[in-house]
């Protein structure tokens, strides 16, 4: 295991597209996505979740406690605002399962109720122990943490990480340290905690089948020896498909290298008529409430969002 956290952290860098957008489009992509959830809200009011068949999955990256300073895309949701989030969900009676509650169920051909949800968590931080555990285990909410399998363990930011205070004296390390491999431990005898893959070295592999294949051997084996795990979950860094990050080469790289799903970061439900290898996420961040969460996951903002685009391109 150690000969692959061994391995020259250097190739693995934040694309430039994805930097350009985080600072440029990122408000006026955030300010739409406000639109549409709020459109999505009154929408989820007037008629109900928009697809009986489906289900939704959240995505969380750091709970830490929230730096107004701080700008984005950094993803930070603050404990206060996390136990909110989905203590919220659970009052307005959504149910939490594990992801692989619902792909066991997927895979059976059973339907998945409506009113299922699934929270997981990107790249492994130290904070999903210290602070989102104990908040999971009080709301008894299971969830999968994506595990950048290379950094467990190492003192340094991942080299990823885009937000400017990673590895600064004005925040915490927890707040952007990756998991050690002994939380790792305990977070799965917690009983509540899956891991799943994302990626070894979470790097840009657009145009890199190859790299993209090796990769996900390196990090499937890292999760077999260590964790005993067999047959991954997989998320894909960056995630977008219109930046080109998830698609159906990649989910068909995913499934013939024996991973069980290939989540993107598309906000949509996922449905019976998809496979779990095309399933979105809903990114959950530190501006939403149980209720704005409610409505992405009600299914109404991803259907504005489609009818923007059709507009557009009349
Ligand atoms: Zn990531």
């Amino acid at each position: 295991m150690t000969t692959y956290a061994t391995q020259q952290l250097s190739s693995a860098q934040v694309p430039a597209e994805f930097l350009k957008q985080s600072v440029l489009r990122q408000r006026f992509l955030a300010a739409r996505e406000r639109a549409c959830v709020h459109a999505g809200t009154i929408a989820r009011w007037i008629g109900g979740p928009r697809f009986q068949d489906a289900f939704g999955i959240l995505m969380y990256h750091r709970v830490i406690s929230h730096l107004p300073e701080s700008c984005p895309p950094t993803w930070n949701v603050s404990p206060e605002r996390f136990r909110k989030q989905l203590s919220g969900l659970l009052n307005r009676g959504l149910q939490p399962r594990s992801l692989s509650h619902v792909l066991n169920r997927a895979r059976r051909g059973e339907t998945i109720e409506r009113n299922v949800f699934v929270v997981t968590f990107d790249d492994g931080y130290e904070n999903n122990f210290t602070h989102a555990l104990p908040i999971l285990r009080e709301l008894h909410i299971p969830a999968t943490i994506f595990l950048a399998t290379a950094y467990l363990g190492r003192s340094e930011p991942f080299p990823f990480d885009d937000w400017p205070l990673k590895g600064s004296e004005q925040v915490p390390p927890e707040s952007w340290r990756a998991l050690s491999e002994s939380q790792c431990d305990a977070l799965l005898d917690s009983g509540l905690i899956e891991f799943g893959s994302h990626t070894h070295t979470h790097e840009d592999f657009r145009g890199r089948p190859g790299a993209l294949v090796e990769n996900l051997h390196q990090s499937a084996e890292f999760l077999r020896m260590r964790f005993g795990i067999e047959s991954p979950t997989l998320s894909l860094p960056y995630g977008g498909e219109r930046q080109g990050f998830s698609g159906p080469d990649f989910s068909a790289i995913a499934e013939t290298a024996g991973l069980t799903c290939c989540l993107s970061t598309e906000q949509r439900l996922a449905t019976r008529r998809e496979t779990p290898f095309t399933w979105g996420r809903f990114i959950a961040e530190q501006c939403d409430s149980s209720a704005t969460l409610m409505t992405k996951l009600s299914g109404w903002p991803e259907t504005i969002r489609a009818i923007w685009q059709r507009l557009k391109q009349t």
